[in-house]
């Protein structure tokens, strides 16, 4: 094992709102000049910095949208996130928990802040991940798995350094919680100053870091909070060192080869397809959901 290089270390792009409730930094494909396919299966990922919201009556948030041929997953840090869709499923997004919504052949939704959050105010930090689909899943049956933080996969790192939470693949023998269309490792490390841990990704995997919280030295490499580590596909071995207590927030998946037709909320293979998922949509083919 030799280990992974790295490419670049990424800090936040410029943000910009989703609705009226994310304040986000998208890392990919837009934020910088990253082909869409660099990170497949990961599409897109956008990144709500800590940031405060001020109390509110009526919550922040993103109104009723559809989405087609993708997985949406979301990882709350802080603040909470309230979610319904049209299939009849809705929750919360607590602090430390995962929603990991497969919106495949159509759905429905709306993201806002949780109601009892929006009234109080205070910090609100968050991930969104786009993840793609195989072309012969894009049209299976939308699913949702709520993964509570109870319910993710925990690795103890020696000497009380931290924990490894395993939301989906597995960490040295550890299992994720999530089930997933394709191979995919992603994992929450939350390693205390002083500690540090060594790990294999294979090298095909597009793989990257995004450092929620603190600071860590990555393969020699120093990276600060809010940025992300994009590696490239060489190497497997990754040594983090933490320089403060930190939260590390890994994704890695085996690229899906296939072409990629995107527009707006709709992530298809041809043009033909997206074509279909407007049409669909706007015969209300998605299905219902009240604003
Ligand atoms: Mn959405």
């Amino acid at each position: 094992m030799s280990n992974k290089i790295i490419e670049k270390i990424l800090p936040p792009p410029p943000p910009h709102m989703v609705g009226d409730g994310f304040r986000v930094h998208n890392f990919f494909p837009s934020g910088y000049n990253i082909s869409n396919s660099r990170m497949s299966p990961f599409f897109m990922m956008d990144y709500n910095s800590k940031v405060d919201f001020s109390p509110r009556e009526t919550p922040r948030g993103v109104g009723v949208h559809p989405h087609r041929g993708f997985e949406t997953v979301t990882i709350a840090y802080h603040g909470k996130i309230a979610h319904n869709d049209s299939t009849g499923n809705s929750g919360v997004i607590g602090e430390g928990d995962v929603q990991w919504m497969t919106a495949a052949s159509g759905i429905l939704h709306k993201e806002f802040h949780e109601e009892e959050f929006s009234k109080k105010g205070g910090p609100f930090q968050m991930i969104q991940l786009w993840v793609n689909l195989p072309a012969k899943d894009k049209m299976s049956k939308p699913k949702y798995q709520p993964l509570t933080n109870a319910q993710l996969g925990k690795y103890k790192l020696p000497n009380d350094g931290g924990v490894v939470e395993v939301i989906a693949g597995e960490f040295k023998g550890v299992k994720g919680a999530a089930s997933t269309f394709t191979r995919i490792e992603m994992y929450n490390i939350k390693i205390k100053k002083g500690s540090s841990v060594s790990f294999d990704l294979p090298e095909n995997f597009n793989t990257g870091i995004l450092v929620v919280e603190g600071s860590v030295k990555v393969n020699g490499e120093n990276a600060p909070a809010d940025n992300f580590i994009l590696f490239k596909n060489e190497g497997e071995t990754i040594s983090l060192e933490a320089q403060e207590d930190s939260v590390l927030f890994v994704i890695s998946g085996e690229p899906i080869n296939e072409p990629i037709a995107a527009y707006g909320p709709f992530l298809m293979n041809t043009h033909k397809e997206l074509e279909e998922a407007l049409d669909d949509f706007s015969q209300g083919k998605f299905g219902h959901l009240e604003d």
